[in-house]
């Protein structure tokens, strides 16, 4: 286990609202999550899916794991 940045929740890069496990976002080549209906993407982009699918992808995203999201 190295040091590792724990951020409790996800924000989105457009409209600054909290990202829910429901909402369909994309991901982008900075690892950014924006909400999908708050940009029409017109550029390249990682990967979309919902949050939760993002989530148990990316191992980056490990604090994030719905089974340790549960009480927020
Ligand atoms: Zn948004």
């Amino acid at each position: 286990m190295g040091a590792m940045i724990v951020i409790d929740r996800v924000y989105c890069g457009i409209c600054h609202g909290l990202v829910k496990y429901k909402d369909h976002v994309y991901l982008d080549t900075l690892n950014t999550v924006i909400h999908q209906r708050c940009y029409n993407a017109r550029f390249d982009m990682k990967d979309k899916g919902t949050f939760k699918e993002i989530v148990n992808k990316y191992s980056f995203f490990d604090e994030f794991r719905y089974d340790r999201f549960i009480e927020k």
